[in-house]
């Protein structure tokens, strides 16, 4: 085998699905995460298609389902809380032949890493700081550990990926942002709550939506139109917190009430909404996955199933190739880059109806939604976006067939 070794740099969801299918195919991973721990909290994802088969070949169906949320409708409410319009998810779980799933992003990076967890070289509290590319290997330096060798490199290090920045070069030169700012928080004992009903209040340009948590958690999810001066502000969290009462607190339904909420806590995801479009994936021994690589953003509601395809597949092509990185690598894009294109289109389309910027717009986009109710249209409108024309390859997993009981007995 000409590659062994792999640095994987962000232990996300693409980052412990990559480790874990290395060390499937025989390779040597170590995990490097610039946290000091897994993150928690954060945002709920929805969970289909590619992911959740891939989700299922790691022996995680039933964990799953377990931690994970069957959420009935998407509910959008006027200002004073009356249902304006909504939709069943009925038609998601068809599509879908009942794989569908809402379940927290840290939820979902947590139980990944429990797959690797105790197999795989993790460091966290590190990260990568210099690269250099040597004819047989990848010289690292580290911000704390020292200096290390590796075979190949990775990026799993998400949409701020400081791999890409090293080594194809500045953020902007790849990140297209989409004119909109996410910010997410939990909180605990909100009233009312709202049991698998996904709410959703929308002024123009603006939505801020509660979805109900376990353990009597609320997750609010603010999403509002930005210029790209405002979303490009790296602001700290009272400034981040300052903006988003700027733009809710004249807001009606709960607005005053959830902006109460927000001072209380300090631990605020807040973030533009951006894609991520680049000429290729790899460079050298160096190549990126997920959101690192081509973010879909938050608009295509299935960033992290991509981020688990593309880990699947370029550990699956360096283990077909035996290691030969170059050839693995640009299989790995061969395979993936117009499916992935078609993600991104379907994104940019869906961004203007997230939030729309009018009174007009929000009017039209709940119209559609109304129109969702008549048989035949709902599966007419998303089938084609939601249903993954792609069919993962099958690759043989040396591992699996003798240390499986260690992979797998979780
Ligand atoms: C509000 C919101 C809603 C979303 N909804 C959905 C949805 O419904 N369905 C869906 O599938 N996807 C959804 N997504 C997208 C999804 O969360 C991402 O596409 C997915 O998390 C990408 O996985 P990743 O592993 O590539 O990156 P990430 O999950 O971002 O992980 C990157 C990791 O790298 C670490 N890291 C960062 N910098 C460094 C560094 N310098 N060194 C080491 N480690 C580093 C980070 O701490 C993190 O652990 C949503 C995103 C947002 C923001």
């Amino acid at each position: 085998m000409t590659a062994k070794t792999v640095l994987i740099s962000g232990a996300g969801i693409g980052g412990p699905t990559l480790a874990f299918w290395l060390q499937a195919a025989g390779f040597e991973p170590t995990l490097i995460e610039h946290a000091a721990v897994l993150r928690t909290g954060g945002y709920v994802i929805d969970f289909w298609g590619l992911g959740y088969d891939i989700a299922e070949r790691m022996g995680l169906a039933s964990d799953i389902d377990r931690i994970g949320y069957h959420i009935r409708e998407m509910r959008i409410v006027d200002d004073r809380g009356e249902r304006v319009t909504g939709l069943g998810t009925k038609i998601l779980k068809e599509l879908t032949g009942g794989r569908f799933v809402t379940l927290g992003r840290s939820d979902m990076s947590r139980l990944l890493f429990e797959k690797i967890k105790g197999t795989t070289e993790v460091i966290f509290d590190d990260e990568i700081v210099g690269l250099q590319e040597y004819a047989d290997c990848m010289q690292i330096q580290f911000r704390g550990a020292g200096e290390r060798r590796f075979d190949v490199v990775i990026g799993a290090d998400g949409l701020h990926s400081s791999v890409r920045r090293l080594v194809f070069g500045p953020q902007e030169r790849f990140e297209k942002q989409l004119g909109y700012v996410v910010a997410a928080f939990e909180a605990r004992g909100y009233r009312p709550r709202h049991e698998d009903v996904y709410v959703i209040y929308g002024e123009p340009g603006r939505m801020l939506g509660r979805f109900a948590l376990h353990d009597d958690r609320t997750l609010f999810l603010f999403v509002f139109a930005a210029d790209v001066d405002t979303a490009d502000a790296m602001l700290d969290l009272p400034a981040q917190k300052e903006m988003l009462r700027d733009r809710f607190g004249e807001g009606k339904w709960e607005c005053s009430g959830i902006l109460d909420e927000l001072d209380l806590t300090q631990d605020l995801y807040f973030d533009r909404v951006s894609q991520i479009k680049m000429k290729s994936w790899s460079k050298g021994r160096v190549a990126l996955i997920g959101d690192a690589a081509f973010c879909v953003s938050l608009m295509a509601g299935q960033g992290s199933a991509l981020a688990m395809t593309s880990a699947y597949v370029l550990a699956g092509e360096l283990a077909k190739t035996a290691g030969r990185h170059e050839l693995a690598f640009s299989n790995y894009e061969r395979l993936l880059r117009a499916y992935i294109g078609s993600k991104q289109k379907v994104a940019e389309r869906f961004a203007s109806a997230f939030a729309p910027k009018t009174r007009r717009g929000l009017f039209f986009r709940n119209q559609v939604i109304k129109a969702f109710a008549i048989p035949g249209l709902a599966r007419l409108a998303f089938g084609r976006d939601l249903i993954d024309v792609l069919q993962l390859p099958d690759y043989r997993w040396p591992a699996f067939h003798q240390p499986r009981s260690r992979l797998l007995r979780r």
